[in-house]
Formats: structure tokens, sequence, C-alpha cells
């Protein structure tokens, strides 16, 4: 991505909303802190880019709260060099972060016209090493698989079984679980050869995954 400028917003909400919560991995602090919210968020909802709450993007659906970017892309432990996939571009502003952090992401948006949206707005940006795929992501991305990382930013019945195949060695699978329109877990699903551990973490709340294996239409 290209240099950005010093944005206070971005470090007012880095501080107050997710170091002072806990967020400690200072790449991932720095990443938030130079990618601008503003530009994911809709015209109309501009003013409230940088609040601690999610803010809608069109057809219902939302950019996620500052703090949960923070808090699944920590759970990652992105060291720079892995291959991610992300399951639900939304406005892209997940995906920008997780491009600062990694060597290539992958990110599926089932609705065409926010992925259309999130592709533009990427590509304003200079984020070179992102590439927006239209379809359902709940059968993952096997021409590119494996992945070292992957994040669903919608809510899933169950760990997807297609996104846990393609995950490789030492990877790790960061998933809200729950209900669609209940509390979820954020779970972690890391795998080591042939084994799978799961470990769960905070209640959060996503809109529903839809597709093959989660949630109908
Ligand atoms: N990460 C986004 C926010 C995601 S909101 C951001 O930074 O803005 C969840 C997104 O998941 C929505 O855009 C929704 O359309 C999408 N989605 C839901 N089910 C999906 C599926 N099966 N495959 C791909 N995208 C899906």
């Amino acid at each position: 991505m290209s240099a950005f400028p010093p944005n206070p917003d971005a470090e007012r909400m880095v501080r107050f909303q997710t170091e002072s919560r806990g967020v400690r991995d200072a790449r991932v602090l720095d990443a938030m802190r130079r990618v601008p919210r503003d530009r994911f968020v809709p015209a109309g909802h501009r003013a409230d880019a940088w609040a601690d709450r999610p803010v809608p993007i069109g057809h219902g659906q939302t950019i996620s709260q500052p703090f949960m970017v923070a808090l699944m892309t920590e759970a990652l432990g992105l060291r720079g060099s892995e291959r991610v996939l992300e399951v639900g571009t939304g406005s892209g502003y997940q995906a920008a972060v997780l491009g600062e952090l990694a060597s290539e992401v992958f990110t599926v948006e089932r609705i065409a016209e926010l992925a259309g949206t999130a592709a533009r707005t990427l590509e304003d940006l200079g984020c070179a090493n992102v590439t927006v795929v239209i379809g359902d992501g709940c059968r993952g991305l096997a021409e590119h698989a494996p992945f070292d990382a992957i994040l669903v930013a919608a809510a899933a019945p169950a760990v997807p079984g297609a996104l846990r195949d393609q995950l490789a060695d030492g990877g790790i699978l960061v998933v809200p679980i729950g209900e669609s329109a209940g509390v979820q877990v954020l779970t972690m699903v890391r795998r080591e050869g042939a084994r799978f551990t799961i470990e769960e973490g905070t209640g959060c709340r996503f809109v529903p995954l839809i597709g093959e294996g989660a949630f109908d239409a």
C-alpha cells in the first residue's frame, strides 16, 4: 500500500478502542493506524468511520467494529510471509489490514456489488496483494489453497469443513460460531498435520454466513 499521512482519527481509534482493550501485536496496531478506514465507509456514514461499532455498508451488511478487526487479525499471528483467505469482503477494510500484514490475500464476497466497490477501493489505495473474488466463501478457494490463515467475517453455525480442509499445516482459522441472530463465540481452529485443535474466545456478533453448509439467504 502507498504511504499514508499520519491520521489522528486512526491514532485515537487504535489507542482507545484496541490497545486499551488488550490488543498488543505492534504490527496489527501499526497496520490499523495506516489503513484509511474512512475510505471503506459509504459517503453517508463517513462521520461514523472511526466509531467504536460496526457501520452499515449497504445490502444489510456492516464493516466490522475496529476492535473485532484487531482481535481477529491478532489471533492469526501474521509475520509477513503468509497466504491468507478472508470470507466476507464487505467493504474491503479487513482485507486491506490483512494485506499490510501478509504476503498475499484472497477475499471472497457473495454480493457482487459489494465485491466490486471493495475491489475499486483497494485498487485506488494501491493494495496490490489483495484479490477480491465473487462467490460462496463457504467453499473456500481450492485453486489457491492451502492457506496459512483464514478469517471468516460472518457467523457460521459450525466450522465450515471446506475451510478447515484448506488450512496449511501449522495454519489457523478464525470464525465466529453460533446462531445467526444471536451471540456467537469467536473460534480458533489450528492445524498440526492431520490434527485440529479448537479454542474458544470472546463472545461476538456478526451478520450470518450465507451459503453451502451455513445459513440460508
Ligand atoms: N470484512 C468486512 C465485513 C464483513 S460483513 C469488512 O471489513 O468490511 C460480512 C460479509 O460477508 C458481508 O458482506 C456478506 O455479504 C458476506 N458473506 C456472507 N456469507 C458469505 C459467503 N458464503 N461467502 C462470501 N461472503 C459472504
